[in-house]
């Protein structure tokens, strides 16, 4: 054998293991760029869960989908949605047959909320206490700038919007740490011990009332700026969802402008491709839906969050639309579902932490995780290979990028998703989405290379007719 041989006998026999970008043409490179234009600008339009559901809504609705409970029927093709308490939505696309092909992503993102009684005055300054929502490493989120988005019930019913600090003459807010001259104390701690949570105090005015001596004379003044802009007084905050946010612009990074940086990837980045690809799909052989989830970062609890029925109740509407005979567990026990949540990318600063064989590396396309869970695969939905055999052919004959890996050594780690809930109705899933590096940080980073890839990927499963023999 000469070496050109090995060469080919090597390649032949072991798995693909090179950048996406190795092999791709300039005239598609163009189109991943122009994709993540949208992208990006979707990632600045919609921070908050609340806001994803605005912005989808309104981009189904431009492309033909109808709110599910205006249909007394549907038929092949239909195309319909369903929100739920305005924090989660799910839209399908009708099949010729009732089997489902089901993309479920998560449109929640670690953050601060505000707590119940948030303001306060604290030596001539205004702040806001927050508790945090989602896994974050808290110094983290110090000296950066904060927006400031959600809804503010009043008792009467009448919900106020609030959105500060994306506009170039917004003011921001941020929480100020402590100068490195007076640090050393708290640089010899861990850094879990070093900012303590109910430090994470939001700064947000200085300014007293009156000229007069009066108690929390700076909290007044705060409290009668809301007052007059947005009508509220103290207690409407109890009655409120207010979420800070990074207020970075979402940026192309590097020379090459080959990444993307912003924040709110995990899960936004599978939200969005999974979302575009759907709005590409017509006629399917099978009912295509795009799951987007509230509260996965939480444990997906709540009447928003994927353990909540709202899914089987939607399901049931479309099922009893179609006139079908079958029961929902009939459904689940055929449903092909890709649980769309993104994961940990190598990073290169980092190598003891990962054990090479077995990461997703930016730019090899989407992560096919098997099982996901801590040391023990604790807590995993671990799909059955035959699944994965299916998954694999659909991918391998539409020229689908993919790899298949964990996220870090046994036992460093280890995270979930909302695949074990589907799995747990009896549905066939697997966990398959975009890796990004630091991710849960204020500045996530993707590849446009995988963003595109996960768009093509989600468009060939939601238009596959195969089904898993029993
Ligand atoms: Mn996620
Ligand atoms: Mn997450």
């Amino acid at each position: 054998m000469d070496i050109n041989q090995i060469k080919k006998l090597k390649e032949s026999l072991f798995k693909p293991s090179q950048s996406g970008w190795m092999t791709l043409e300039e005239e598609n490179k163009k189109k991943m760029y122009t994709y993540s234009e949208g992208y990006i600008s979707f990632l600045n339009e919609a921070k908050t869960e609340r806001m994803c559901v605005t912005y989808f809504k309104n981009l189904l609705i431009e492309n033909g989908f109808k709110n599910i409970d205006d249909c007394q029927t549907l038929k092949p093709n239909d195309k319909v949605y369903y929100i739920n308490k305005e924090k989660n939505i799910y839209a399908a696309i009708i099949g010729q047959e009732d089997n489902l092909n089901i993309i479920g992503a998560h449109i929640d993102s670690p953050r601060l909320d505000l707590k119940p009684n948030p303001l306060y005055e604290s030596d001539e300054l205004a702040l806001f206490k927050t508790h945090y929502y989602g896994g974050i490493k808290k110094y983290q989120w110090l000296n950066i700038p904060l927006s400031m988005h959600g809804v503010i019930v009043k008792k009467d019913g009448t919900k106020i919007q609030i959105d500060i600090g994306e506009k170039e003459e917004d003011p921001i807010f941020t929480i100020a740490d402590l100068l490195p001259h007076l640090s050393n104390w708290q640089e010899n701690k861990t850094l879990y011990e070093a900012i303590d949570p109910e430090n994470l105090n939001i700064l947000v005015g200085s300014i007293p009332y009156t000229k007069d001596k009066i108690n929390e004379n700076i909290k007044l003044n705060i409290i009668s700026i809301l007052n007059k802009e947005y009508g509220i007084t103290e207690r409407d905050f109890v009655s409120s969802e207010i979420e800070f946010t990074p207020a970075f612009k979402s940026k192309s990074l590097g020379f090459d402008k080959s990444l993307i940086a912003g924040y709110g990837q995990d899960d936004r980045a599978c939200t969005y491709t999974s979302m575009t690809a759907l709005l590409n799909i017509e006629n399917p052989k099978k009912t295509a839906i795009c799951i987007l989830a509230d509260k996965e970062e939480i444990g997906s609890m709540g009447n928003t969050g994927m353990s909540s029925t709202s899914f089987d109740y939607f399901i049931e509407k479309i099922l009893k639309k179609i006139n079908s005979t079958k029961t929902i567990n009939e459904i689940y026990n055929d449903s092909l579902v890709l649980s769309a949540d993104v994961t940990g990318a190598y990073n290169p600063n980092f190598p003891d932490i990962y054990e090479k064989n077995n990461e997703s590396y930016l730019g090899h396309g989407l992560s096919l995780i098997k099982y996901t869970g801590s040391a023990s695969k604790g807590g995993a939905s671990d799909a059955n290979s035959e699944y994965v055999a299916l998954i694999r052919k659909i991918f391998e004959e539409n020229n689908i990028t993919y790899q298949s890996s964990e996220m870090g050594k046994i036992g460093i780690g280890g995270g979930g998703t909302i695949a074990y809930i589907l799995a747990n109705r009896g549905m066939n899933v697997i966990d398959c989405g975009i890796s990004l590096l630091s991710m849960h940080s204020p500045y996530e980073i993707s590849s446009k290379f995988d963003i595109y890839n996960a768009y093509q990927g989600y468009i060939s499963f939601y238009k596959t007719d195969e089904i898993l023999k029993k």
